[in-house]
């Protein structure tokens, strides 16, 4: 399954994070005593009561497993995401919240503390979109700061759903079917979401459920964000390539620029 169980396992409603829980936590490197404190609200709130362990640590986040060991006040499945504070990779995200109208805060742009909060808050505000838009995405629960809790995209038995990339295609109707389901998704997206996801591949998409679902929106960019055509052209050229990948016939990118944007 997961890794091993991280401490804050041990974590119960109401409970105190003591100084040495916190302290080992810092060896989690994430989970350094701030993130514990915004964890300690959320299990606070009755959401989760746990966190089981790493589903995925990326270059900008860490994704934890997390439920309620109580299943009568919640059964429900989360991931929770929690941004990196590290500077190292503020660089690259400049270009993604510069442009937008909806983050123009420059005074957070040197704090790196403050910038991861804006990422989360991006992340969390484009899921909010997509899954009210209905592009199949996972729900949005709480925000705090760098930490954010989603619903868990579950194969069953705790096991994370596949990425795109790690789905086991069964014939080429099946590889054709995922590929007309990421265009349609696409579209949608632009047209109804007013978003362009801006790091679209095979590994931010996930098979739960026999269907696609989008993830990792942090980086989408609304269509009037002077970059978000080129990010759109390369949304496209990573899906056709995969696809190319898979031996079945892909439209040309300029044709499928025209159908997502017109
Ligand atoms: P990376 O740098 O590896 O791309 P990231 O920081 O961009 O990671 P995400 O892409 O959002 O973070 O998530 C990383 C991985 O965690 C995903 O590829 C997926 O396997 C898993 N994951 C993320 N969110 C969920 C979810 N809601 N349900 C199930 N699995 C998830
Ligand atoms: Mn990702």
């Amino acid at each position: 399954k997961y890794g091993d169980r991280i401490n804050t396992g041990s974590l119960k409603k109401g409970q105190k994070v003591t100084k040495d829980k916190a302290n080992r936590a810092t060896v989690e490197q994430v989970l350094d005593p701030r993130t514990m404190r915004f964890l300690a609200k959320i299990i606070n709130k009755g959401i989760i009561s746990r966190i089981n362990g790493c589903i995925s640590t990326g270059k900008e986040a860490n994704v934890y497993h997390g439920d309620h060991e109580d299943k009568s006040i919640n059964d429900k499945e989360y991931a929770v995401k929690i941004y990196k504070t590290s500077i190292l990779v503020f660089k690259d995200r400049e270009r993604y919240v510069d442009g937008e109208f909806r983050f123009r805060n420059t005074k957070n742009q040197s704090n790196p503390r403050k910038m991861v909060k804006v990422w989360a808050e991006k992340e969390f505000r484009n899921l909010k979109r997509l899954y009210m838009g209905g592009i199949p995405c996972p729900e949005p629960v709480e925000l705090r700061s760098h930490v954010l809790v989603m619903e868990y995209l579950t194969k069953g038995e705790a096991q994370p759903s596949p990425k795109l990339r790690d789905h086991a295609f069964k014939d080429t109707d099946d590889i054709v079917k995922f590929y007309y389901e990421m265009l349609f998704h696409m579209r949608r997206m632009f047209r109804e979401c007013r978003l362009v996801h801006a790091d679209l591949s095979e590994y931010n998409s996930i098979v739960h459920n026999d269907k696609l679902y989008i993830i990792d929106v942090s980086q989408s960019v609304e269509p009037e964000h002077p970059m978000a055509l080129d990010f759109l052209r390369m949304d496209i050229k990573n899906v056709n390539d995969f696809f190319s990948r898979k031996k079945i016939n892909v439209f040309p990118e300029r044709l499928l620029f025209q159908y997502i944007t017109e």
